[in-house]
This record gives C-alpha cells, sequence and structure tokens, in this order.
C-alpha cells in the first residue's frame, strides 16, 4: 500500500513539470505587433506568425495559433481596430496555425483555406508527433475553399490566395496583398531555420523550394514577407533560404545516386555552413537531411 501511494507521488512529480510547463507556456505568452505595411500587421505570439489586415470593412486575420491564445490575440487586434474580425485565412491545417479556429469561427469570421485543409480538419489526422488528432470541431473548419487561386476583395485591397502544392503540406496557400506588397508564406517558410516538412500530409523538399520560388517570382526588393515561423523577412532573406535548400536538396539526390544510406549523408554533414544557426531551433541538420532524403525516396 505505502509503496503503492510512493510510487502515484513519483509518478506525479514526475509528470507536474510537464503539467506546469504546458500551463505556463501560453499563460507566459505575450502577443507582440510588428508594422508590416499601412494597416497590416504581423502577430507574434506561440505558434505561427498571424497576419492582419484592418480597414473599412473590418479586420481579416490570417492563421489563429493555439486555442488558449484567442483572448489575447483579439485584446492586441483590438488595440488596432475595433472592427469585427469578419474574415479567417488559414495558411494550412497544422494546430499551431488553425488551434484557434473554432473561438474566432463561433463569433462570426469566415474562414476560408484550401479545400485541403477543410479535408484534413474534418477528418481524423495522423501526425508524426501525435498518435492521432481528432477532427476539428464544425465551427474551427473553413466554410470557404479554393484549389488552385482565390481572389478577395476586402478593405480597398485585392488579396490573393496562391495555392503551391506539396509544400510544407498539401494545402499550402500564400496570402498576397499586391497593392501592399505583402506576403504571407505560411510554413512553407521558415526565416533563418530549417522548415519542417510534413511529409505525412503530403509535402516535399521540391515543392517548398518551388514556393520559395513562386514568392520571389511575386516580390520586388521592397516586399516585406511574413514567415510562418521566425521574423518579419524580405527577399533577399528569402532568396537565402530558398539556396540553403537547394544545396541540401542537391547533395542528397547526388549521395543517394552514389547509394550512400542516409546515416552515412547525415555523416557527410551537407549543412555543416548552416547547421549551427538554422538547425538551432526544431529541425536540426540530421533532421532536415533525414526529410530532404525520405522526400527523394518518395518520388
Ligand atoms: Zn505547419
Amino acid at each position: 500500500m505505502l509503496f503503492g501511494s510512493r510510487k502515484i507521488v513519483l509518478i506525479f512529480l514526475t509528470l507536474l513539470p510537464l503539467v506546469l510547463c504546458a500551463q505556463q507556456d501560453f499563460a507566459d505568452v505575450e502577443i507582440q505587433i510588428h508594422d508590416v505595411a499601412e494597416n497590416i500587421y504581423m502577430l507574434e505570439g506561440a505558434g505561427g506568425n498571424i497576419g492582419v489586415c484592418i480597414g473599412g470593412d473590418g479586420v481579416l486575420m490570417i492563421d489563429s495559433q493555439y486555442g488558449p491564445l484567442s483572448d489575447k490575440i483579439k485584446a492586441a487586434i483590438q488595440t488596432l481596430s475595433e472592427a469585427e474580425i469578419n474574415v479567417l485565412v488559414n495558411t494550412h491545417h497544422h494546430g499551431d496555425h488553425t488551434g484557434g479556429n473554432e473561438n474566432f469561427g463561433k463569433e462570426g469570421a469566415q474562414i476560408v483555406a484550401h479545400q485541403n485543409v477543410k479535408e484534413r480538419m474534418s477528418n481524423v489526422q495522423k501526425s508524426a508527433f501525435r498518435p492521432e488528432i481528432p477532427a476539428a470541431p464544425e465551427a474551427a473548419r473553413p466554410v470557404m475553399t479554393y484549389t488552385d487561386e482565390m481572389e478577395i476583395r476586402y478593405n480597398n485591397q485585392d488579396i490573393m490566395l496562391i495555392h503551391v502544392d506539396h509544400a510544407h503540406t498539401d494545402g499550402d496557400g500564400l496570402v498576397y496583398f499586391p497593392e501592399s506588397d505583402v506576403i504571407h508564406m505560411g510554413d512553407t517558410y521558415f526565416n533563418h531555420r530549417y522548415p519542417y516538412i510534413d511529409l505525412g500530409s503530403g509535402g516535399s523538399i521540391d515543392g517548398i523550394i518551388e514556393a520559395a520560388n513562386t514568392a520571389l517570382f511575386l516580390a520586388g526588393n521592397n516586399t516585406k514577407i511574413i514567415p510562418g515561423h521566425g521574423p518579419l523577412s524580405n527577399a533577399e532573406e528569402l532568396r537565402e533560404y530558398r539556396d540553403v535548400l537547394m544545396h541540401l536538396r542537391r547533395e542528397v539526390a547526388e549521395a543517394i545516386k552514389e547509394s550512400k544510406t542516409l546515416e552515412e549523408i547525415q555523416a557527410m554533414k551537407p549543412g555543416a555552413a548552416t547547421d549551427e544557426g538554422w538547425g538551432a531551433a526544431f529541425i536540426n541538420g540530421d533532421r532536415i537531411i533525414e526529410i530532404i532524403y525520405k522526400s527523394l525516396a518518395e518520388e
């Protein structure tokens, strides 16, 4: 009996830091507002960067981070505009970009995304990090979808949603504001970090390089680029990201041709020049090589 209760206490003490950490994560998060262009802002909190466009029609937001942050996000947006959040565009289906969808959807935001985002959110999803993710509640799912492109006229400007195929997932959309010269790239772009490519959800190395090329085709020297993760960016930094990925892809493809194994390729350190900085966060040097290797093997 004594042994039993000790064991329970021990398990509890082992789990406690995890539980506290998970709760504190959101309690400690502050939403930071960055100016992007006139009436366009980038919000940083936890999860994917949010884009906000304010004006006479109301508020259009791009991505919604995690559900527990919705009140803080709303409070931050209210310092910019008292108008309603009418439109919520999702760049893709991942929970760190759509976790707040249900809260904003219930308050009247029309959710817009690629068809595959709706498809994935409406069904049980497999995840590389969790055994299974249940289907999102009805209010969290997109109500308007597109397959290749969609144009929204809102706040006196054209907002273009452009699908980039098999990039970070199979449902990515770039959000382009031609008049304001701003592009939100969702998770097709991790600024100065190796990207996570969700191969299980239809992502691929060639698609993510192609997504960068599409954005570079639209962008000029002064274009403001909002990455899915990392600080506000520009075409020069995006070009560097594209080139790093192309270099790694070339090295891995070359080694595969020479029948090298994944472990042998990782030992060659193809990313030696960038691993330290670019691999310091979520995806390290070995992991990006593994992702590229598996992506090329799938082709
Ligand atoms: Zn993502």
